[in-house]
C-alpha cells in the first residue's frame, strides 16, 4: 500500500499549499508578532535574572503527557529515545544548578486526529518553558502576569500597525489576575469548563489545584491535600482557551514514586528521573507557554496555523 509521504499527488498538493500559505498577507503579519513575542519575552526573562538554556530534542525521558498522543519513539544505538513533548525534567534537573532558566523549547506531541479542527493543537510547535529552584507556585505566577502584561504593553506601543491589521484591541491587563480553583471552576461552568471559562473572561484567568488525575505525576501534592496538585493553568480570555500549565513539582523520591504508580504507569519508563531523585533534588516551580497560542491570542485569529510559517495539524502529514 502506499502511504501518503509516497505519494506524488500528495506531495505536490502540499508544497503548493505550504506556498499559498506562506503567500498570505495574515500569515506574514501574524509571523512577524511572532518574532516580536519572541523577542520580548526573552528581553523580559533575562532581565529577570533568567539564563536561556539550548533545547532538548532527543532523550531517553520526556514528558509522559496526561492525554492520548501517538507515541514519537526513536530506536538507535540499541536502545529507546523519544522526541521531547516537553522538556519538563529537564528543566527541573538543570535548574538544580543554574537557579532560573528559559528555554524556546521546539516540542512533539503527535496529537489523534480529531484534534484537526480545534484551531489550537499543531502537532509540532513551540513552548516558552520557564522553571525556577526553590520558588513558590504564587511567585511562578506573579512572573508569569508580569512576563505577559509586559509583551502586550510592548506590542500595543512599538507595533500597533500589526494590531491595527488584525482589527484588534487588547486592554491593559492588571496583576494579579484573577484565580478560581478547578473545583469551583467546574462547580460555576460543568466539566470540561475551558472553553466557558475563557469566553466568559476579559482577563488571562488561573485556574490552580487541579486533581491528579487532570494532571502529569509530576506536579507537587498539597501536603495536606491528598489527590489535589500545588499547580496552575492560565487561561486567554475571550475563548481563546489554555495559554500555560505549571506548577510546583514533585522532589521527594517516595511522592514520586507513588504518583508514578498512581497513575498507573512503571518505574521502568522513568528510571532515568527516579535515579536523579535518588540523588537528591530540590523544589522547582515553572511554568510552559506556547508561542503561537500566544500569538493566536494577540492576534485574535481563529486558526493556529495562521501564525506559523509551516503548520503541522494534527492527522496530516505536512513539510
Ligand atoms: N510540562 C508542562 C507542559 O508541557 C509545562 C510545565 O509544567 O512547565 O504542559
Ligand atoms: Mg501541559
Amino acid at each position: 500500500m502506499e502511504t501518503l509521504n509516497q505519494n506524488d499527488d500528495y506531495v505536490k498538493s502540499e508544497i503548493e499549499r505550504s506556498m499559498r500559505h506562506l503567500a498570505d498577507p495574515k500569515v506574514q503579519h501574524a509571523i512577524k508578532v511572532q518574532s516580536y513575542i519572541r523577542s520580548y519575552v526573552t528581553d523580559f526573562l533575562r532581565e529577570a535574572g533568567y539564563t536561556e538554556i539550548a533545547p532538548i530534542i532527543i532523550s531517553p525521558l520526556t514528558d509522559p503527557l496526561n492525554h492520548p498522543v501517538y507515541d514519537p519513539k526513536i530506536h538507535a544505538y540499541g536502545g529507546d529515545m523519544w522526541i521531547t513533548q516537553s522538556m519538563i525534567f529537564h528543566k527541573q534537573i538543570a535548574v538544580q544548578e543554574l537557579k532560573k532558566i528559559f528555554i524556546m523549547s521546539p516540542n512533539v506531541r503527535l496529537e489523534t486526529e480529531e484534534k484537526a479542527g480545534t484551531g489550537r493543537h499543531l502537532y509540532e510547535f513551540t513552548q516558552i518553558d520557564i522553571e525556577a529552584l526553590e520558588k513558590s507556585r504564587e511567585e511562578m505566577m506573579s512572573l508569569a502576569e508580569d512576563m505577559i502584561i509586559y509583551t502586550i504593553s510592548r506590542i500595543k506601543k512599538e507595533h500597533s500597525e500589526e494590531l491595527k491589521y488584525f482589527h484588534r484591541t487588547l486592554p491593559d491587563y492588571q496583576k494579579p489576575f484573577p484565580v478560581i480553583t478547578f473545583r469551583e471552576a467546574e462547580e460555576k461552568y460543568g466539566k470540561g469548563f475551558e472553553t466557558k471559562l475563557s469566553k466568559d473572561s476579559t482577563s488571562p484567568v488561573w485556574v490552580i489545584d487541579i486533581p491528579l488525575k487532570e494532571r502529569e505525576f509530576y506536579d507537587r501534592e498539597y501536603p495536606d491535600r491528598p489527590g489535589i496538585l500545588r499547580d496552575m493553568d492560565l487561561i486567554w480570555p475571550e475563548g481563546f482557551e489554555e495559554a500555560s500549565s505549571g506548577g510546583e513539582r514533585e522532589y521527594e523520591l517516595s511522592q514520586i514514586l507513588d504518583r508514578i504508580h498512581k497513575k498507573g504507569q512503571t518505574e521502568e519508563q522513568f528510571k532515568w528521573f527516579i535515579e536523579l531523585a535518588r540523588e537528591g533534588i530540590k523544589l522547582t516551580t515553572g511554568f510552559g507557554i506556547g508561542i503561537e497560542r500566544f500569538t493566536r491570542f494577540v492576534c485574535g485569529v481563529a486558526k493556529i496555523e495562521d501564525v506559523t510559517t509551516f503548520p503541522k495539524v494534527p492527522g496530516r502529514i505536512s513539510l
